[in-house]
Protein backbone atom coordinates (compact mmCIF):
# COMPACT_ATOMS: atom_id res chain seq x y z
CA UNK A 1 0.00 0.00 0.00
CA UNK A 2 3.49 1.98 0.49
CA UNK A 3 3.88 2.57 -2.77
CA UNK A 4 0.60 2.59 -4.25
CA UNK A 5 0.47 5.95 -2.08
CA UNK A 6 4.02 7.16 -3.27
CA UNK A 7 2.56 6.54 -7.19
CA UNK A 8 -0.22 8.70 -5.94
CA UNK A 9 2.00 11.26 -4.86
CA UNK A 10 3.69 11.07 -7.60
CA UNK A 11 1.73 12.98 -10.18
CA UNK A 12 4.55 15.05 -11.45
CA UNK A 13 6.41 12.03 -11.98
CA UNK A 14 10.24 11.80 -12.16
CA UNK A 15 10.40 15.80 -12.14
CA UNK A 16 8.39 16.06 -8.56
CA UNK A 17 9.71 17.86 -5.90
CA UNK A 18 7.55 17.64 -3.42
CA UNK A 19 6.08 14.09 -1.80
CA UNK A 20 3.71 14.39 1.41
CA UNK A 21 2.78 11.21 2.92
CA UNK A 22 1.86 12.63 5.85
CA UNK A 23 -0.86 10.73 8.68
CA UNK A 24 -1.04 7.48 5.97
CA UNK A 25 -0.26 5.04 8.30
CA UNK A 26 2.93 3.57 6.73
CA UNK A 27 5.43 1.45 8.44
CA UNK A 28 8.67 2.01 6.12
CA UNK A 29 9.52 4.63 4.16
CA UNK A 30 8.68 4.12 0.37
CA UNK A 31 10.97 1.72 -1.79
CA UNK A 32 10.29 4.17 -4.85
CA UNK A 33 11.62 7.21 -3.39
CA UNK A 34 15.30 6.02 -4.89
CA UNK A 35 13.96 6.73 -8.28
CA UNK A 36 13.35 10.62 -7.37
CA UNK A 37 16.52 12.15 -7.24
CA UNK A 38 15.57 15.54 -7.85
CA UNK A 39 13.05 15.44 -4.60
CA UNK A 40 13.79 18.77 -2.57
CA UNK A 41 11.04 18.39 0.25
CA UNK A 42 9.56 14.83 2.12
CA UNK A 43 6.99 14.84 4.46
CA UNK A 44 6.31 11.87 5.92
CA UNK A 45 5.10 13.02 9.51
CA UNK A 46 2.09 11.25 11.51
CA UNK A 47 3.11 7.33 10.85
CA UNK A 48 4.69 4.58 12.08
CA UNK A 49 8.05 3.89 10.59
CA UNK A 50 10.60 2.71 12.55
CA UNK A 51 13.72 2.97 10.60
CA UNK A 52 14.84 5.21 7.80
CA UNK A 53 15.87 3.24 5.25
CA UNK A 54 18.98 3.36 2.66
CA UNK A 55 16.89 4.91 -0.19
CA UNK A 56 17.22 7.89 0.95
CA UNK A 57 20.94 7.42 -0.07
CA UNK A 58 19.85 8.84 -3.71
CA UNK A 59 17.70 12.11 -2.27
CA UNK A 60 20.59 14.56 -2.46
CA UNK A 61 18.59 17.32 -3.54
CA UNK A 62 16.77 17.49 -0.29
CA UNK A 63 16.38 20.14 1.56
CA UNK A 64 13.75 19.36 4.07
CA UNK A 65 12.84 16.00 5.43
CA UNK A 66 10.32 15.75 8.11
CA UNK A 67 9.61 12.32 10.06
CA UNK A 68 8.22 13.85 12.82
CA UNK A 69 5.57 11.65 14.80
CA UNK A 70 7.19 8.38 13.83
CA UNK A 71 8.43 5.31 15.76
CA UNK A 72 12.08 5.89 14.93
CA UNK A 73 14.53 4.85 18.12
CA UNK A 74 17.84 6.33 16.60
CA UNK A 75 19.11 8.99 14.30
CA UNK A 76 20.89 6.70 11.97
CA UNK A 77 24.11 6.77 9.67
CA UNK A 78 22.21 6.89 6.93
CA UNK A 79 20.97 10.64 7.22
CA UNK A 80 24.55 11.19 6.47
CA UNK A 81 23.78 11.02 2.91
CA UNK A 82 21.62 13.81 2.59
CA UNK A 83 24.06 16.26 1.82
CA UNK A 84 21.82 19.58 0.60
CA UNK A 85 19.33 18.48 3.56
CA UNK A 86 18.36 22.00 5.36
CA UNK A 87 15.54 21.00 7.81
CA UNK A 88 15.63 17.74 9.82
CA UNK A 89 12.43 17.34 11.62
CA UNK A 90 12.52 13.97 14.18
CA UNK A 91 10.31 15.63 17.00
CA UNK A 92 8.32 13.01 19.24
CA UNK A 93 9.59 9.49 18.30
CA UNK A 94 11.07 7.20 20.34
CA UNK A 95 14.95 8.45 19.51
CA UNK A 96 17.77 7.12 22.35
CA UNK A 97 20.59 6.98 20.34
CA UNK A 98 22.03 9.98 18.02
CA UNK A 99 24.77 8.26 15.82
CA UNK A 100 28.35 10.15 15.44
CA UNK A 101 28.22 9.14 11.69
CA UNK A 102 24.71 10.64 11.08
CA UNK A 103 26.80 14.42 11.31
CA UNK A 104 29.29 13.88 8.70
CA UNK A 105 27.49 15.15 5.53
CA UNK A 106 24.83 17.50 7.15
CA UNK A 107 26.69 20.25 6.59
CA UNK A 108 24.34 22.15 5.39
CA UNK A 109 21.67 21.80 7.59
CA UNK A 110 20.74 24.59 9.77
CA UNK A 111 17.52 23.50 11.66
CA UNK A 112 17.01 20.07 14.06
CA UNK A 113 14.26 19.40 15.43
CA UNK A 114 14.39 16.58 18.31
CA UNK A 115 11.75 18.17 20.79
CA UNK A 116 10.39 14.65 22.59
CA UNK A 117 12.12 11.63 22.17
CA UNK A 118 14.51 10.17 25.17
CA UNK A 119 17.96 11.14 24.25
CA UNK A 120 20.68 10.93 27.13
CA UNK A 121 23.44 12.37 25.24
CA UNK A 122 24.27 13.89 21.85
CA UNK A 123 27.32 13.26 19.90
CA UNK A 124 30.72 15.40 19.98
CA UNK A 125 30.92 15.20 16.61
CA UNK A 126 27.18 17.40 16.50
CA UNK A 127 30.35 20.31 16.14
CA UNK A 128 30.31 19.44 12.48
CA UNK A 129 26.92 20.90 11.54
CA UNK A 130 28.58 24.32 10.73
CA UNK A 131 25.44 25.82 9.44
CA UNK A 132 23.26 25.08 12.51
CA UNK A 133 21.44 27.81 13.38
CA UNK A 134 18.23 26.19 15.27
CA UNK A 135 18.59 23.50 17.67
CA UNK A 136 16.02 22.15 19.47
CA UNK A 137 16.20 18.81 22.12
CA UNK A 138 13.06 19.91 24.66
CA UNK A 139 11.65 17.33 26.38
CA UNK A 140 14.24 14.38 26.51
CA UNK A 141 16.51 13.35 29.30
CA UNK A 142 19.76 14.81 28.22
CA UNK A 143 22.08 14.77 31.52
CA UNK A 144 24.67 16.63 29.88
CA UNK A 145 25.04 18.26 26.63
CA UNK A 146 28.93 18.16 25.13
CA UNK A 147 31.03 21.09 25.59
CA UNK A 148 31.28 20.73 20.95
CA UNK A 149 28.13 22.22 20.70
CA UNK A 150 29.67 25.26 22.23
CA UNK A 151 31.30 25.73 18.87
CA UNK A 152 28.61 25.52 16.22
CA UNK A 153 29.56 29.27 15.66
CA UNK A 154 26.23 29.64 13.45
CA UNK A 155 23.74 28.86 16.45
CA UNK A 156 21.44 31.44 17.13
CA UNK A 157 18.65 29.32 19.27
CA UNK A 158 18.89 26.49 21.17
CA UNK A 159 16.02 24.95 22.73
CA UNK A 160 17.11 22.82 25.73
CA UNK A 161 13.92 22.80 28.36
CA UNK A 162 12.47 19.82 29.81
CA UNK A 163 16.00 17.64 30.38
CA UNK A 164 18.26 16.34 33.23
CA UNK A 165 21.22 19.47 33.06
CA UNK A 166 22.97 20.04 36.31
CA UNK A 167 25.09 22.11 34.44
CA UNK A 168 26.04 24.14 30.87
CA UNK A 169 29.11 24.11 29.80
CA UNK A 170 31.77 27.12 30.12
CA UNK A 171 32.94 27.23 26.26
CA UNK A 172 28.71 28.81 26.16
CA UNK A 173 31.24 32.26 25.88
CA UNK A 174 32.03 30.87 21.94
CA UNK A 175 28.14 30.88 20.91
CA UNK A 176 29.07 34.49 19.59
CA UNK A 177 25.49 34.45 17.66
CA UNK A 178 23.73 32.68 20.03
CA UNK A 179 20.12 35.19 20.14
CA UNK A 180 18.01 32.89 22.11
CA UNK A 181 18.36 30.23 25.12
CA UNK A 182 16.02 28.50 26.66
CA UNK A 183 16.63 25.63 29.41
CA UNK A 184 13.91 25.73 31.39
CA UNK A 185 12.88 22.95 34.01
CA UNK A 186 16.49 21.41 34.26
CA UNK A 187 18.84 21.05 37.33
CA UNK A 188 20.88 24.03 36.69
CA UNK A 189 22.75 25.00 40.10
CA UNK A 190 24.69 28.03 38.39
CA UNK A 191 25.28 29.24 34.96
CA UNK A 192 28.20 29.97 33.50
CA UNK A 193 30.64 33.21 33.51
CA UNK A 194 30.99 32.64 29.62
CA UNK A 195 27.27 33.63 29.41
CA UNK A 196 28.02 36.82 30.68
CA UNK A 197 29.81 37.47 27.43
CA UNK A 198 27.70 36.71 24.53
CA UNK A 199 27.05 40.12 23.26
CA UNK A 200 23.96 38.69 21.20
CA UNK A 201 22.12 37.16 23.64
CA UNK A 202 18.27 38.36 23.65
CA UNK A 203 16.56 35.62 25.36
CA UNK A 204 17.38 34.10 28.25
CA UNK A 205 14.83 31.50 29.89
CA UNK A 206 15.74 29.55 33.27
CA UNK A 207 12.28 29.20 35.27
CA UNK A 208 12.44 26.18 37.72
CA UNK A 209 16.25 25.76 37.89
CA UNK A 210 17.96 25.17 40.90
CA UNK A 211 19.92 28.30 40.48
CA UNK A 212 20.67 30.70 43.47
CA UNK A 213 23.06 33.61 42.27
CA UNK A 214 23.75 34.55 39.11
CA UNK A 215 27.81 34.62 37.82
CA UNK A 216 29.76 38.50 37.68
CA UNK A 217 28.97 40.05 34.77
CA UNK A 218 25.62 38.83 34.31
CA UNK A 219 23.64 42.66 35.28
CA UNK A 220 25.81 43.58 31.95
CA UNK A 221 24.26 41.78 29.50
CA UNK A 222 21.85 42.99 26.58
CA UNK A 223 19.13 41.02 27.56
CA UNK A 224 15.45 41.85 26.21
CA UNK A 225 13.69 39.15 27.64
CA UNK A 226 14.88 37.22 31.11
CA UNK A 227 12.80 34.65 33.27
CA UNK A 228 13.72 33.27 36.08
CA UNK A 229 10.41 32.01 38.24
CA UNK A 230 10.91 29.20 39.94
CA UNK A 231 14.67 29.28 41.39
CA UNK A 232 15.40 29.74 44.65
CA UNK A 233 17.14 32.57 44.55
CA UNK A 234 18.79 34.85 47.07
CA UNK A 235 16.80 37.36 48.55
CA UNK A 236 17.78 40.37 50.48
CA UNK A 237 17.74 39.64 53.87
CA UNK A 238 21.02 39.73 56.21
CA UNK A 239 23.42 36.53 56.74
CA UNK A 240 25.44 36.65 59.77
CA UNK A 241 29.14 35.48 58.68
CA UNK A 242 31.71 34.17 60.97
CA UNK A 243 33.32 37.54 62.61
CA UNK A 244 36.96 35.36 62.40
CA UNK A 245 39.40 35.25 59.89
CA UNK A 246 41.27 32.89 58.33
CA UNK A 247 44.97 31.76 58.94
CA UNK A 248 45.96 31.69 54.86
CA UNK A 249 48.04 29.14 53.99
CA UNK A 250 51.74 30.11 53.07
CA UNK A 251 50.89 29.25 48.88
CA UNK A 252 47.74 31.90 49.04
CA UNK A 253 50.19 34.26 51.09
CA UNK A 254 52.97 33.75 48.52
CA UNK A 255 50.44 33.72 45.57
CA UNK A 256 48.60 37.34 46.57
CA UNK A 257 52.54 38.31 47.06
CA UNK A 258 52.94 37.12 43.26
CA UNK A 259 50.28 38.25 42.00
CA UNK A 260 49.94 42.51 43.32
CA UNK A 261 53.70 42.05 42.07
CA UNK A 262 52.66 41.19 38.64
CA UNK A 263 50.08 43.96 38.56
CA UNK A 264 52.33 46.57 39.37
CA UNK A 265 54.59 45.39 36.70
CA UNK A 266 57.74 44.43 38.64
CA UNK A 267 60.08 44.09 36.20
CA UNK A 268 62.05 41.35 37.87
CA UNK A 269 59.17 38.67 38.50
CA UNK A 270 57.69 39.67 35.18
CA UNK A 271 60.64 38.00 33.74
CA UNK A 272 61.05 35.06 36.37
CA UNK A 273 57.78 34.11 35.86
CA UNK A 274 58.42 33.05 32.07
CA UNK A 275 60.57 30.35 34.12
CA UNK A 276 57.97 28.67 36.32
CA UNK A 277 54.70 27.40 33.63
CA UNK A 278 53.45 26.01 36.60
CA UNK A 279 52.98 28.78 38.64
CA UNK A 280 51.92 30.94 35.74
CA UNK A 281 49.05 28.55 35.35
CA UNK A 282 48.03 28.30 39.14
CA UNK A 283 47.96 32.05 39.20
CA UNK A 284 45.94 32.02 35.77
CA UNK A 285 43.37 31.28 37.89
CA UNK A 286 42.81 33.48 40.30
CA UNK A 287 39.67 35.58 40.93
CA UNK A 288 39.83 39.10 42.14
CA UNK A 289 37.90 40.69 45.05
CA UNK A 290 34.61 42.76 44.64
CA UNK A 291 35.82 44.78 47.13
CA UNK A 292 39.63 45.67 46.95
CA UNK A 293 40.09 44.54 43.27
CA UNK A 294 43.36 42.60 44.40
CA UNK A 295 43.98 38.81 43.26
CA UNK A 296 43.37 35.82 45.65
CA UNK A 297 43.97 31.89 44.35
CA UNK A 298 42.22 29.52 46.63
CA UNK A 299 41.00 31.27 49.84
CA UNK A 300 37.83 33.83 49.75
CA UNK A 301 34.34 34.67 51.05
CA UNK A 302 31.51 33.90 49.17
CA UNK A 303 29.22 36.71 49.02
CA UNK A 304 26.25 37.59 47.09
CA UNK A 305 25.40 41.53 45.55
CA UNK A 306 22.03 42.70 45.01
CA UNK A 307 21.39 44.70 41.80
CA UNK A 308 18.64 45.76 39.87
CA UNK A 309 18.26 44.53 36.85
CA UNK A 310 18.46 46.55 33.28
CA UNK A 311 15.76 49.13 32.31
CA UNK A 312 15.91 47.51 29.11
CA UNK A 313 14.81 43.42 30.43
CA UNK A 314 11.33 42.05 29.97
CA UNK A 315 11.77 40.35 33.08
CA UNK A 316 9.74 37.23 35.20
CA UNK A 317 7.51 39.43 37.29
CA UNK A 318 8.29 39.69 40.86
CA UNK A 319 12.06 40.20 40.75
CA UNK A 320 13.33 43.53 42.05
CA UNK A 321 16.82 42.96 42.65
CA UNK A 322 19.21 40.14 40.66
CA UNK A 323 22.08 38.27 43.40
CA UNK A 324 24.70 38.28 41.83
CA UNK A 325 27.48 35.87 43.10
CA UNK A 326 30.71 37.86 44.07
CA UNK A 327 33.89 36.73 46.18
CA UNK A 328 35.93 39.14 48.70
CA UNK A 329 39.41 38.26 49.59
CA UNK A 330 39.34 38.70 53.31
CA UNK A 331 37.33 39.38 56.51
CA UNK A 332 38.94 43.09 56.33
CA UNK A 333 37.28 43.57 52.43
CA UNK A 334 34.26 41.80 53.99
CA UNK A 335 34.07 44.53 56.72
CA UNK A 336 34.14 47.66 53.85
CA UNK A 337 31.69 46.17 51.43
CA UNK A 338 29.18 48.02 50.20
CA UNK A 339 25.41 47.58 51.59
CA UNK A 340 24.12 45.56 49.02
CA UNK A 341 26.97 43.10 49.45
CA UNK A 342 25.62 39.94 51.61
CA UNK A 343 27.57 37.37 53.06
CA UNK A 344 26.27 33.69 52.27
CA UNK A 345 25.79 31.64 55.49
CA UNK A 346 27.82 28.20 55.27
CA UNK A 347 25.85 25.87 56.69
ZN1 LIG B 1 39.82 42.45 48.98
Amino acid sequence: MTEKLLLRALKGGKNTRIVTLNGKRLTKMPAGLRSLPGLKILDLQNNLISEISVEIKNLTQLRTLNLGNNCLNEVPEAIKYLTSLKQLQLFENNIQNFTSEACDGLQNLNLLNLNNNKLTLLPEQIQRLSNLRYLSITNNKLIRIPAEICFLKNLSELHLNYNQLSYLPEEMKCLKKLQKLFVVRNKLEALPEGLCVLRNLRVLDIAGNLIQAFPQGFQKMKLKEFYCEGNPLFLRQPHKALQENYVFTLQEITARFIMNKLVAKNPFLMKAIEWYPLVKDKIAQARKCAVCGKSFLTIWLECVEFVPPDKNWKISGNLKLVPIRVLICSYMCFSLRNPDIFGIAQV
